[in-house]
């Protein structure tokens, strides 16, 4: 017999787990279909085990400050295979947290690949279940290139179950994935290449954040090598070389990690039998409700191609739970200005039009930037102090600050409170307005001439 629910989730990712919560708190029957471990890519192979990384490379900067406060030396080697297996507890613990969460809210996790059977019937595993109400958010998947020996190299995804450290390690990218993994690898110890086509990293980013990255990893050790188009690998004995389409190549690799990009998890899931036609690079279309062209069935997070970060995912799924079982109506993601942070060493903030960006739509007349650029206190004793630079992009004769950039020291944490004040409209005048809190780098938001 087939199975009837208000709704059926196909992905337990950060957004199918968070629609799945908010709609069972409606009342809603809901079920929710995983072919893997619940979390997603942000829980198993994404955010979380990039930040812990981050956190451990993190702390070996801050332990090679303290010798310059007056400590001793602090440093010690770092067991990547003890880190990971501290890792695979807490990511552990977080899944069961999860399937707990879930238990009790009532939702029922079923296990297995899901694919339609029709536009109201999922199949997983032989068995068939209905809903009025179907939600897409199967995720995305690390692309490998189509080039020979593309299979000797690793994903993000095997990054993370490395037992070991790479000695001699390529990152081939340019986006934030491959920068993050960059900076952890070199910062916990790695020999690092960044291997990119272009000549730039983060291309979407504003251009003082990316020239002030390039600089910042250039300056620790990492090898940027810009505008080399890759055309494969090849293995002899253990040593990996990586070869480039004018014949140059990079030799004695253990390892080669591709960071070129995400493909949406659409194949396999027969979308053809609920009526539903792929977009572009296989995403899945949305409007802004998330509805995609088939009535009773909706889209979000990675899969629908746009802003793939886990708050966007969870934000446009519990909105749609509020739209479709909590009564607002109107209730959807407003995809404009989304903050967002580049875990590299230093770290990068940024919210809103980039300068280039904000002098397209604005016109240049309309364009007021101002830039900051300064040492940390917490680096005035440093050997090799880090530097932090910020930029805020404003329009209009009130000066709307539409753009904040910051890359340096606590850049993560500052951005937050920022976004809040960006996003209720700040001006200028209004982070004049604001009293500093000194001494602290944050404070260079508010005191910008
Ligand atoms: C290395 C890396 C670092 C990242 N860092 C950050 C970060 O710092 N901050 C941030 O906000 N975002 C980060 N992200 C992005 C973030 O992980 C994703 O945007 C987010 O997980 C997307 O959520 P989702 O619900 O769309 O998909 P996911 O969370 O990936 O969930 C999709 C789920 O669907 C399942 N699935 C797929 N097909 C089927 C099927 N047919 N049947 C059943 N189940 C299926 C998958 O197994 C998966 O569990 C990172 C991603 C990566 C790869």
């Amino acid at each position: 017999m087939t199975e009837h629910y208000d709704l059926l989730i196909l992905g337990g990712g950060s957004g199918g787990i968070a629609t799945a919560n908010r709609a069972a708190l409606y009342g809603a029957r809901c079920a929710l279909i995983e072919k893997g471990a619940l979390g997603g890519a942000c829980v198993n192979v994404g955010c979380v085990p990039k930040k812990l990384l981050w956190n451990a490379a993190h702390l070996r900067h801050g332990a090679e400050l303290a010798t310059d406060y007056g400590f001793a030396p602090l440093l010690g080697d770092f067991d990547w295979a003890a880190n990971k297996r501290a890792r695979d507890t807490y990511i552990g613990r977080l899944n069961q947290r999860y399937a707990t969460g879930l238990a009790d809210n009532g939702v029922a996790v079923i296990s297995g690949h899901g694919r339609f059977a029709d536009p109201h019937t999922v199949e997983v595993e032989g068995k068939r279940y209905q809903a009025d109400h179907i939600v897409l958010a199967t995720g995305s998947r690390p692309i490998v290139p189509d080039v020979p020996g593309a299979s000797l190299g690793i994903t993000s995804d095997g990054f993370f179950a490395l037992t070991e450290r790479p000695r001699r390690a390529a990152v081939v990218g340019a986006g934030y994935i491959a920068v993050e993994l960059a900076c952890a690898l070199r910062n916990l110890g790695s020999d690092v290449s960044l291997v990119m086509r272009g000549a730039h990293l983060l291309a979407a980013f504003d251009p003082m954040l990316r020239e002030g990255l390039m600089e910042a990893m250039t300056h620790a050790g990492i090898n940027l090598l810009a505008q080399r188009q890759v055309s494969g690998i090849r293995k002899a004995g253990t040593e990996l070389t990586l070869l480039y389409e004018d014949g140059e190549a990079l030799c004695g690799l253990d390892s080669v990690i591709w960071a070129v990009g995400r493909a949406p998890n659409g194949e396999g899931l027969d979308l053809d039998k609920a009526g539903i036609t792929a977009g572009r690079g296989g995403i899945v279309e949305t409007d802004s409700y998330q509805n995609t062209a088939v009535a009773g069935i909706y889209a979000i997070g990675d899969l629908t191609g746009r802003a793939a970060l886990t708050p966007v995912a969870i934000a446009a799924g519990r909105r749609l739970a509020d739209r479709l079982f909590g009564g607002q109506k109107d209730r959807h993601l407003n995809y404009d200005l989304i903050p967002t942070v580049v875990f590299s060493h230093p770290p990068i903030g940024s919210v809103g039009l980039s300068e280039p960006e904000a002098r397209e739509r604005h016109g240049n007349e309309a364009v007021r930037v101002y830039r900051t650029r300064f040492t940390p206190m917490s680096h005035a004793f440093s050997r090799y102090p880090q530097r932090t630079a910020m930029k805020l992009v404003t329009v209009g004769r009130e000066e709307r600050v539409v753009g904040l950039h910051i890359i340096g020291e606590a850049a993560d944490e500052m951005l937050q409170g920022f976004a809040v004040a960006v996003k209720m409209g700040a001006t200028k005048k209004d982070l004049d307005d604001t009293l500093a809190i000194h001494p602290t780098s944050a404070e260079e938001v508010v005191t910008m001439r």
